[in-house]
């Protein structure tokens, strides 16, 4: 099946035309071709009338596009949920997490911490990641929701410990380059966003210096280096300006060295889930 054309559309961003030789009516399919539009593909039979296309397009655009609505929503939730299983595994730059058939009929944790060493900036080089593994009973039936709820707690729960380990000393180490006060900072597992800043309210009078309170989504952790940078400097800035003004974004953008657009447009493909970090095959 070849395409045959290529037509511009306002809403779907293309329609393919396919020709099929046994096709006696048209037959509208998400073309899923990259684009955030999605596209259409039309299968036609042959010796189409383009025009014809158009106009059916056209009477049928609002089932067009609640079809690509409804494909979009069934891949929405694919990504978001993915059988934990003897295959699951989450590797990045900090942190490796799988699943190992264990001996007896109970589950147990073994943990490895980081190696970890420093460059010349100070800033934390990963020499060897953490290690989580999850020994489960060797006839562990993953069909059970009460199965996948444990062990993605399990999971998420591991994670929180590295996240701890990790993340407060990397942001305590670019608060004291700064010369930010920090007066608390917490790891939590909120879903939805990646850290929050808020003044810490001192209660004497006579102290007059400010300072922060830091949350942290223990997600971050599994998060490439330079991102968990975005976030921890991210949170830092807000120390200087609580606002997303112009004014916090030339800050934060000198501290990351001109790189923060770049960034944040990678960031966008990872979500506060541990399912975003999943390793595919
Ligand atoms: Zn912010």
């Amino acid at each position: 099946m070849l395409c045959d054309k290529i037509l511009e559309d306002r809403d779907f961003g293309h329609l393919y035309i396919i020709v099929n030789r046994r096709a006696v009516r048209y037959t509208f399919r998400p073309a899923n071709d990259g684009t955030p539009k999605v596209g259409i593909r039309v299968t036609v039979p042959p010796r189409y009338d383009v025009k014809d296309v158009v106009r059916a397009v056209e009477q049928n655009r609002t089932q067009l596009l609640s079809m690509l609505q409804v494909d979009q929503t069934a891949k929405d939730k694919k990504t978001e949920t993915v059988r934990i299983d003897w295959d699951f595994r989450i590797e990045t730059d900090c942190l490796y997490i799988s699943l190992v058939k264990g001996v007896g009929p109970r589950y147990m944790l073994h943990r490895l911490p980081a190696q970890i060493d420093k460059d010349e900036q100070g800033e934390d080089i990963i020499v060897k990641p953490a290690v989580l593994e999850i020994h489960c009973p060797p006839d562990c039936d993953f069909d059970k929701t009460n199965i996948q709820a444990f062990l993605e707690r399990a999971i998420v729960e591991g994670i929180r410990n590295y996240a701890k380990a990790q993340l407060l000393p990397r942001l305590l180490g670019y608060a004291a380059r700064y010369g930010i006060q920090l007066n608390e900072v917490k790891i939590n597992s909120s879903k939805g966003r990646w850290g929050s800043c808020s003044q810490h309210k001192q209660r004497s009078l006579l102290n007059s210096k400010k300072s922060y309170n830091i949350n942290l989504s223990l997600f971050t952790l599994l998060l490439p280096m330079h991102l968990q940078k975005l976030i921890l400097l991210h949170e830092l800035t807000h120390t200087l300006y609580m606002d997303h003004s112009p004014a916090f974004h030339t800050q934060l953008d000198a501290w990351l060295g001109g790189k923060e657009a770049a960034l944040e447009k990678e960031l966008k493909k990872y979500t506060t889930s541990i399912f975003s970090f999943v390793k595919k095959e």
